[in-house]
């Protein structure tokens, strides 16, 4: 009998005596069935007892295989020797996590806090665990080596090795693997190499190097002389022996670990135990205490709390993390083991601190739902929601280079997805967490998929995999921008003095007053300087001047987005303009056809590719990518950052921390950041500074896109009547002038600029099929009147009406509004799908709306249910500007 529920109350454990001798108990009251009924008292015994140190009232606790017993007419629960006990299952906690936290709690804060640094051993490990997965997959050791160290070269070079000595210190390595394998181990055992593992039931989530006859087998890079592995490697091998058990009672019995550089150590210097591979057992005891640590780091992730080491019986004299615990502890102020080191933060820092770090957490546990989500929705349901693409019909599985497959399969519907080429999906033979299921790339998308996963099976279904690396970035951008950042340019962000700005007011653009004032002040900021550019002001081609101003006068810049489509376009910009000394840091998949030719190769002569980053003058890369290893070692005098109202105020440190100072471009009146929780990420850095400091701003006024009744609304309400067409022509412009348009064919009811057509029907969820077969009538209507299908948009609110509408109209693209952000058409139709009212949060946001309406040129057409849109104000205005 399993019980999940949350926490009522929770009480102290006592001792009792049993007909076994003195035992623990403690009584913890839940509510079973998700708190949908009636509450009842689960009894843990023995070690289970620990729970309740840390178990809190409204955490959500699993106890599974209980005693049931009706005592009064209550039925009550107790723990059995096969039970388990989880603490916030939904809460997926990840193995290296776990064991990061037996060898300290607090160490495991400090690793979320500062990542992992590019450095040599991490480097080798990462190198190591790649040739021990092509081993396993059949591939030749020599090639192996060569290919895996030349995909290292630039991390290898920005150390200072070289690939020679990286390859031979792999090798050596490599020989434990290659030996052991040819010890006929692995004979005709099954094994799989590098198996993603999710367990719904006890909460864990991890990649386990090798899995040989449904046992965890992993790899350390460095050395153990003694006969049994250590104690948190066994502890992370059981955690992979827990997501390998259907059952606590009925685990894999052994787990093995391989510490490569045993190979490397010359015996007759060397005492001890020399075997590279040694072996343990993996008992019911030691996974249920594995489990306990699991259900601790849940607790604390609940609370938020932050661990002081005291937990721990960590030896702090021996601990790589010292300098940095006490150092974190002294600036926040922390209780620690280790003791303080330095002054604290001032309080507003400090507070600043905690609130980020507390968003950016709970931003973390969205993305544990939708990890939940995984197992809960129906493949339907996750269908319906865009989450995957279910059915697919198995085409076939291909061997590639270096031991993988690429699997393919054809769409069996034409429902659309998040998905997208280059994205990491869980493609799986059924089912993403019950089924094989593998962690691929998507390489094709179309009517036929295809992905590259490590093992072959039969493809058919792809979902959604929910990563939480952005999370982690932001939280070590925080961590450096407050604890690690400069104290002049904190002084600005926390209002202890105004930006300042030195420097001549020079003729840079002279056909437009506004993108000269922009360019100058970024050229003049010491500090920092805001370019707010509206809809179709020349907001990129102002970001490409400013950034050729600051290489003319010397300055390395750092050019960054927060999307790969922005960073492509800004370096389009700066193609036309003639300037192409630009260097693209990105994934092949990433970057844009016609951009490849800037992208990095990190592949080649590791001192060469060091070179060739550390001398780039201009350096285009995605926010998210600033966080990583390589980048985080790059310095720069300037980032210029674009689409910066759309990121989180971490976001946007992980490119300013990067540089002395920065340039923010963006729109705070476009679309927010993208974050899953209601908290203070929301207020992008962008718009908190422009409200800060309005003179460190300039609006770019004149607008080059829309016909000046388009843009008259948008104006209005959003830029304080400020935006103005940049000319006569752009403020004139009409659908006649377009080559080959005949107005006097359309309907009368479109002839107008902006107009406003009511379809009748109702909304069904978020379609509105009636709307739809509208919508596909007007697109009709423009194209039989000459108007080319590129130069027509569609825009629907939800994916759901997009998918609709797409059944219905071909050649012209429908999509949401997102994904119509920094491009225009000459005609544009927006879908409003809502029929009655507006009960969609997604009307709440203007903004959206702001960014659907000024992607028109020449035509606007809103379609959408009349009472429904006047039922809020802002809506109503817009019908009466529509006329
Ligand atoms: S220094 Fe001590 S308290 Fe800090 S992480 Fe290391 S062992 Fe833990």
């Amino acid at each position: 009998m399993n019980v999940r529920g949350p926490v009522l109350e929770v009480d102290d454990p006592k001792s009792v005596e049993t007909s076994h001798g003195t035992s623990q108990l403690a009584e913890v009251v839940i509510r079973p069935e998700r708190g949908a009924a009636s509450p009842t008292t689960v009894t843990l015994w023995g070690k289970w007892t620990e729970t309740v140190e840390y178990l809190a009232v409204g955490m959500e606790l699993l106890a599974t295989d209980l005693d049931e017993r009706t005592f009064d007419g209550d039925t009550q629960y107790s723990t059995t020797g096969e039970s388990a006990v989880v603490v916030e299952p939904d809460f997926l906690v990840d193995v290296t996590d776990i064991r990061g936290w037996v060898q300290c709690p607090r160490m495991y804060y400090l690793n979320k806090l500062t990542g992992l640094p590019l450095k040599y051993p991490v480097l080798k490990g990462t190198v190591v665990h790649e040739v021990f997965g092509d081993l396993l997959r059949g591939r030749d050791l020599e090639s192996s080596i060569e290919s895996r160290v030349a995909e290292a070269a630039l991390d290898i070079g920005l150390l200072g090795e070289t690939a020679d000595a990286v390859a031979d210190d792999v090798r050596q390595n490599a020989a434990a693997i290659q030996g052991w394998l040819q010890q006929g181990r692995f004979g005709e055992d099954s094994w799989r190499s590098e198996q993603t593992l999710i367990s719904e039931r006890f909460g864990i989530k991890g990649r386990a190097d090798a899995v040989r006859r449904g046992m965890p087998v992993e790899l350390k890079t460095g050395k153990n002389l003694k006969r049994s592995p250590r104690f948190q490697d066994k502890v992370q091998a059981a955690c992979y022996g827990l997501l390998l058990a259907d059952d606590i009672a009925d685990p894999p019995d052994t787990g093995t670990l391989l510490y490569t550089k045993n190979s490397a150590l010359d015996r007759s210097e060397e005492s001890g135990d020399l075997s590279p591979a040694k072996e343990f057992s993996i008992g019911p005891g030691f996974l249920k205490y594995v489990l306990r640590v699991r259900n601790e780091i849940a607790a604390a992730e609940y609370d938020m709390s932050v661990p002081t080491g005291f937990e721990a019986d960590a030896n702090c004299d021996y601990c790589f993390e010292q300098d940095t615990c006490m150092v974190v502890s002294g600036r926040l102020d922390q209780e620690s083991k280790a003791g303080q080191l330095g002054e604290p933060l001032p309080e507003p820092e400090r507070a600043y601190f905690e609130r980020l770090y507390r968003a950016i957490e709970e931003e973390r546990r969205e993305v544990h739902a939708e990890y939940r989500k995984l197992w809960e929705q129906s493949a339907a349901e996750r269908a319906d929601d865009d989450r995957a693409l279910v059915d697919l019909d198995p085409l076939g599985r291909e061997p590639l280079d270096g031991g993988r497959w690429a699997l393919s399969a054809r769409r069996t519907s034409d429902a659309v997805s998040k998905i997208r080429e280059g994205d990491r999906v869980l493609a799986s033979d059924g089912h993403p967490t019950q089924g094989t299921a593998e962690l691929a790339t998507v390489r094709h998308l179309d009517d036929e998929i295809v992905v590259v996963a490590d093992e072959p099976f039969e493809l058919r279904r792809i979902d959604v995999y929910p990563s939480e690396l952005g999370v982690d970035r932001q939280l070590t951008a925080l961590h450096d921008a407050v604890l690690r950042g400069d104290p002049d340019r904190k002084d600005v962000l926390f209002g202890r003095r105004e930006p300042s700005f030195v420097g001549d007011h020079r003729p840079i653009i002279d056909n437009n007053e506004s993108q000269n004032e922009a360019v100058n002040r970024a050229l003049a900021a010491e500090d920092f300087a805001l370019i707010h550019g509206p809809p179709g002001t020349g907001k990129t081609y102002t970001l490409a001047q400013t950034v050729q101003a600051l290489v003319a006068r010397g300055d390395r810049v750092l050019l960054s987005a927060f999307t790969n489509r922005a960073v492509d376009n800004a370096i389009e910009a700066l193609e036309a303009q003639g300037f192409t000394d630009v260097l693209r840091w990105g994934s092949e998949s990433g970057v844009r056809d016609d951009m490849q030719s800037y992208r990095f190769d990190r592949t080649g002569d590791p001192r060469e590719r060091a070179a060739a980053l550390r001398d780039a003058q201009v350096v285009a890369a995605t926010t998210a990518a600033c966080g990583s290893r390589a980048l985080k070692q790059q310095q720069f005098d300037v980032a210029v950052i674009d689409e910066a109202g759309q990121l989180t105020e971490p976001g946007t440190f992980l490119a300013t921390n990067r540089a002395d100072r920065f340039v923010l471009v963006g729109d705070h009146e476009q679309l927010p950041p993208v974050v899953r929780a209601e908290n203070d990420l929301q207020t992008s850095l962008f718009e908190q500074l422009i409200d800060d400091y309005p003179d460190a701003a300039v609006m770019l006024d004149r607008q080059y896109r829309m016909s000046q009744r388009i843009q008259y609304f948008a104006s209005r309400e959003f830029y304080d009547g400020q935006l103005r067409p940049a000319n006569a022509e752009v403020a004139s412009q009409r659908l006649a002038d377009l080559d080959g348009v005949d107005v006097s064919t359309l309907p009368s009811a479109l002839r107008d600029a902006v107009s406003f057509v009511d379809p009748g029907g109702s909304a069904d969820g978020n379609t509105n099929p009636t709307e739809a077969d509208r919508v596909a009538d007007i697109v009709s209507a423009y194209l039989d009147a000459g108007v080319d299908p590129d130069d027509i948009g569609v825009i629907a609110p939800f994916r759901a009406q997009v998918a609709e509408l797409s059944r219905r109209i071909d050649e012209v693209t429908v999509d949401t509004v997102d994904r119509f952000q920094g491009s225009s058409k000459e005609v544009i139709i927006v879908s409003f799908v809502a029929t009655g009212e507006l009960s969609s949060p997604i009307f709440e946001d203007y903004r959206r709306v702001n960014v659907a309406l000024t992607r028109a040129k020449k035509a606007l057409v809103l379609v959408g249910d009349a009472t429904a849109l006047r039922s809020v104000p802002f809506y109503e205005r817009m019908l009466e500007w529509a006329g």
